[in-house]
């Protein structure tokens, strides 16, 4: 990839204010509403959905029950038969071992948020999505996406008119959260 990741950046004030940003987020707002992404993994297919625990566990039952059923059918016809699916994911960090998202990410049965890291191209959607749209309220649900972006964007390279934009976004939540902003971040045009 082209570009410069946060600890090569020259720019000290984006670096400061991304990075500043990010640890009081996570001080100042309670992030327990997130949980841990877990999917059913079947043998026959990759998995697609994101689930919380509980409806992980719903879902296992469905699935297995379906994937016996099949298997009793093909055993008649002397097929092979699939093996029975099992629920994986569900540790700490199990969002970015599914590779980074475009998005926030929510159980696909109860909308429940989960612990996702986004894409690079997420992380600027998303950077994007709040310069345009501005910063209401910050609660524990809009911290957790704001955390998303300033956590994720230290895994990847961005060019120089991307760190400007994220450490832009830094500046705005501070000045929300009346935090102490290193100054002189330039203002950027967002079209
Ligand atoms: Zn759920």
């Amino acid at each position: 990839m082209n570009g410069i990741s946060i600890e090569n950046t020259d720019d000290l004030e984006i670096k400061y204010n991304i990075e500043y940003c990010n640890k009081i987020l996570y001080k100042k707002f309670n992030f327990h509403h997130v949980e841990n992404i877990c999917w059913i993994n079947n043998g026959y297919e990759e998995h697609c959905y994101e689930y919380c625990y509980k409806c992980a566990e719903k879902e296992l039952e469905k699935s297995t029950s379906v994937t016996k059923s099949v298997n009793r059918n093909f055993k008649k016809r002397g097929l092979d038969t699939f093996e029975l699916p099992f629920l994986d994911g569900g540790w700490d960090g199990a969002g970015s071992d599914c590779g980074g998202q475009d998005g926030p990410v929510h159980c696909e049965e109860c909308g429940i948020t989960l612990d996702y890291s986004l894409s690079s191209s997420g992380v600027m959607e998303e950077c994007w999505h709040f310069l345009k749209y501005g910063l209401e309220k910050i609660n524990d649900e809009v911290a957790f996406e704001l955390y998303s972006i300033f956590e994720s964007c230290s895994y990847n390279e961005y060019n120089v008119e991307d760190w400007k934009k994220l450490g832009r976004l830094a500046k705005i939540v501070l000045e929300k959260l009346g935090e102490i902003i290193s100054s002189n971040t330039e203002v950027i045009d967002l079209d």
